[in-house]
């Protein structure tokens, strides 16, 4: 029989990628967003609140999943405007860690074999002096985002402990044609191509040297599957294990443009990237060993990839 699959956040950029992977691989998917829900089997399931705890149970014991990827989230790059305020925090205590545990009680209330997986982040790591990070890294967060993904990671421990799967990823950044606009990565992949294309004469960004460990979310998604599939139950760094500045990521989509970076790029000290105070470099070592995930796409190929997607969108 098919598998089900029931994906929170279906609707975001590593939803769509799920999706796509969980279709090709037969499964029976469910998606649930706070606008949308999907589903490509005839059971039909309704649109709710997961922060209400009936909705949950009503929704796992509909479907009675397989597999749970829990991927909803709220962040600064998702919101607009000025975040730093208490309904902002709220919101993304409520979305990224009450309404997960919401589902973890109900999977155990249930007692179902559903194994979960949880889209935690590198941001549990955002004050750390470790130079690079693994699963033993103290946590260290400094925004209410590395917060509630330091929640969601100890709501895995507790659950666990009461006997429901769990597999963690701690993702760090992670890219695809579909990221949204806000992101840098994206920034310049849009302003480049159009500027090839005519349609703008500059590309300014903040900080050139600010480093990122960059991966592409489909490798990532196919990791988070994989976990589940191979019945893993801990935590897991994933990430590409290299680094690259913001300038190393403009050189190359302007030379895959055939354009001189240098004179089409200003910077303004008053563009911020998101603050994270240290370097965040992922150790993929452990995910590496236990299932053989390693990124099948290199910095370079994504950029290409990102490239010929935005130029297509473009043309
Ligand atoms: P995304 O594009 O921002 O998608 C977020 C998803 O969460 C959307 O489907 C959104 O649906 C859903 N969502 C928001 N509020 C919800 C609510 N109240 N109820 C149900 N769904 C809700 O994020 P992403 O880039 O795909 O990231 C996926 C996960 O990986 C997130 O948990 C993120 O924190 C984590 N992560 C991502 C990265 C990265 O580089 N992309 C790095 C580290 C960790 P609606 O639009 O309908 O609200």
């Amino acid at each position: 029989m098919n598998k089900k699959a029931l994906v929170i956040g279906h609707s975001g950029q590593d939803g769509a990628y799920l999706v796509d992977l969980l279709e090709q691989s037969n499964h029976l998917v469910f998606g649930v967003s706070s606008k949308l829900v999907y589903t490509n089997s005839d059971l039909v399931i309704e649109l709710g609140d997961l922060s209400n705890p009936a909705y949950c149970t009503h929704l796992l014991k509909t479907i009675q999943p397989d597999y749970l990827f829990y991927l909803a989230a709220v962040h600064q790059s998702s919101v607009d405007a000025s975040v730093d305020d208490l309904p902002f925090y709220q919101q993304t205590l409520t979305v990224n860690a009450n309404n997960y545990m919401n589902l973890l009680n109900g999977i155990q209330m249930l007692e179902l074999s559903t194994k979960v997986f949880y889209a935690a982040s590198s941001h549990v790591f955002a004050g750390t002096t470790s130079k690079v990070q693994n699963e033993s890294t103290p946590f260290e967060p400094v925004s209410i985002y590395g917060i509630s993904k330091v929640l969601g990671i100890h709501l895995s421990d507790l659950y666990r402990n009461k006997g429901v799967h769990i597999a963690v990823g701690i993702l760090y950044n992670h890219e695809s044609p579909k990221r949204a606009s806000k992101f840098v990565s994206k920034k310049i992949v849009e302003t480049a191509v159009a500027i090839k294309l005519g349609t703008k004469s500059e590309l300014v960004l903040g900080d050139l040297n600010a480093t990122i460990d960059w991966g592409y979310a489909p490798d990532y998604m196919y990791a988070a599957l994989s976990l589940l599939q191979t019945g893993k139950s801990e935590n897991y760094i994933i990430s590409s294990g290299q680094l690259h500045t913001v300038g190393d990521f403009v050189k190359s989509v302007f030379q895959k443009l055939n354009l001189d970076w240098s004179s089409f790029v200003k910077t303004d000290k008053n563009i911020l990237l998101k603050k994270s105070t240290n370097i965040l470099l992922g150790d993929n070592q452990k995910i590496q060993n236990d299932i053989n995930w390693k990124p099948s796409v290199s910095f370079d190929e994504m950029i290409e990839i990102l490239v010929n997607s935005e130029l297509e969108v473009q043309k």
